[in-house]
């Protein structure tokens, strides 16, 4: 009777997961996205293309091999944006053919162009030639991921003004930039410039930046930042941003001025649901164009599920491919498990932060007792070798029985070797575990037993002296 038994609007992570998902269970499914954006924000704009920069700056900057080889190492003196872009190129070009070979084998039909509802059980899909194909379906699932929030008194211009999409663009290497917003984007391009030797100054309206993470990691990492001449502009707002023929000018509201080569606006972001037509299908957004979706996934159309960026927070790759996953399961009709408490978040500042569970802010405010384990990398024979003097470990463990309520890594591999700390407590482990497990031998992974046995001796004192 229709097209397709599951339609897929968006060919980000949620989207190719849901679109899979349903595959593999046997439905007829189609994906609609635009010729220039398979992969989705993800592969094109966001997360592959920042985190491939991130490392081509690591590598051709030395700055991880600087503790071992001095402060002057440089794999290459005059790193240039043509050097950055060849690696990011290389990595989006396989990536995307993984991504069409993947939907290819699991017989997902892949329709381009932009889509738009039609009814509750069909869309438009505008391929650019003037000309839309009717596409009819059972159930769909909306992907459309979001784009940069661009406030309207900012003249954006993609050259000096950019917004996190811009900034991938850039002609040249800035010498200084502002960078508007503490937010996860805005620390990562902050390190990433910083350790190009941008002289980088952070404007951010709070008090505080990444306050969902533990705080004596920010301040590590705050601490690093500022050694990379990072300058941090907290409580601060910017009035106007004045752009000249060879800078632009930035006002705060505090009446300080800076100058800088490029100006990165990092202000959140805006659901891309105005295409949508979602009227016609009988759904609305909110003003941010986000989609309000119940705990299965589904919007308040029986047959139309929501997933990914589009419907807020957390708003990560790695949240959007389960939710997309999900929504899959649940549209037909099979059993799905999910596991919200163990979200882990990642971010690829320089240096890295990863966690999961609770922060000791958290569990203070919760009046839930805990003790704190702490693993250095320094003491590490791995930390020494990889040179990185300055990561640490930190698990919370509860007092009273040995759980650990959360799990802490700053530093070289934090966001993998978070997932260890992650399956210890997804499969119900105790601190024990870590005891009595041998780790490998040089390991980052072995600041598990080192902050266990530091976490598990403080409990030991505690219990003597208290009974
Ligand atoms: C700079 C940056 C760095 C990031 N780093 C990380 C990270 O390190 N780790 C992490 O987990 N996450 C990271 N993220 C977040 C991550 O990229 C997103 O969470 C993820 O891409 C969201 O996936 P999605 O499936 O919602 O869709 P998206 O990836 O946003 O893609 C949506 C797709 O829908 C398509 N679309 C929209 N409207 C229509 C329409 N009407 N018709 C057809 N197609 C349409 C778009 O063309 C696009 O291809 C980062 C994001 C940014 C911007």
């Amino acid at each position: 009777m229709y097209d397709y038994d599951l339609l897929v609007l968006g060919s980000g992570p949620s989207g190719q997961k849901a679109a899979i998902a349903a595959a593999k269970l046997g439905r007829r499914v189609a994906v609609v996205d635009r010729r220039d954006m398979l992969g989705g924000v993800c592969i094109n704009t966001g997360t592959v293309p920042s985190k491939t920069l991130r490392e081509a700056v690591l590598y051709l900057t030395g700055l991880s091999q600087r503790d071992l080889y001095g402060s002057s190492y440089r794999v290459k003196e005059d790193i240039t944006v043509a050097d950055l872009a060849a690696r990011t190129q290389h990595v989006i070009g396989r990536q995307t053919d993984v991504i069409r070979d993947q939907l290819a084998r699991n017989r997902v039909t892949m329709i381009t162009g932009t889509g738009r509802f039609a009814d509750a059980h069909s869309v438009w899909v505008d391929a650019g030639s003037g000309r839309e194909t009717r596409v009819s379906f059972d159930k769909a699932v909306i992907a459309a991921g979001t784009r940069p929030a661009r406030p309207d008194s900012v003249d954006f211009d993609d050259r000096t003004i950019v917004d996190s999409d811009g900034v991938i663009n850039l002609q040249a290497v800035p010498r200084s930039m502002v960078v508007v917003g503490a937010g996860v984007i805005g620390m990562e391009y902050a390190s990433m410039f910083a350790a190009l030797g941008t002289k980088v100054t952070v404007v951010e309206r709070r008090e505080r930046m990444l306050g969902f993470c533990d705080e004596e990691i920010v301040e590590s990492l705050k601490y690093h930042l500022r050694d990379l001449s990072v300058t941090f502009r907290f409580g601060e707002e910017v009035a106007s941003v004045e752009k000249h023929r060879t800078a632009a000018l930035c006002v705060l509201r505090s009446g300080k001025k800076i100058v800088a080569d490029t100006v990165m606006y990092s202000a959140g972001r805006q659901g891309q649901t105005d295409e949508l037509a979602l009227e016609a299908a009988g759904l609305t957004a909110d003003h941010r164009g986000r989609i309000q979706v119940d705990a299965d996934y589904r919007t308040a159309v029986e047959n139309i599920y929501a997933v990914g960026d589009v419907i807020g927070f957390p708003a990560l790759a790695s949240t959007s491919m389960e939710q997309g996953r999900l929504a899959a399961q649940h549209a037909c009709g099979e059993p799905a498990r999910a596991m919200p408490e163990l979200q882990p978040i990642g971010i690829y500042t320089i240096p890295e932060i990863s966690f999961v569970g609770k922060t000791e802010d958290e569990l203070t405010e919760a009046s839930t007792p805990f003790e704190v384990g702490i693993a250095r990398y320094r003491e590490l024979a791995r930390g020494q070798i990889v040179g990185d003097p300055y990561g640490m470990l930190k698990l919370l463990v509860s007092p009273a029985d040995g759980r650990l309520l959360g799990v802490h890594v700053f530093g070289t591999g934090a966001t993998e070797i978070v997932h260890i700390g992650q399956a210890v407590m997804g499969c119900g482990g105790t601190v024990d575990y870590l005891l009595d497990a041998v780790f490998n031998y040089p390991t980052l992974a072995e600041a598990y037993k080192v902050a266990a046995l530091d976490a598990a001796n403080k409990i030991r004192n505690i219990t003597r002296i208290d009974g």
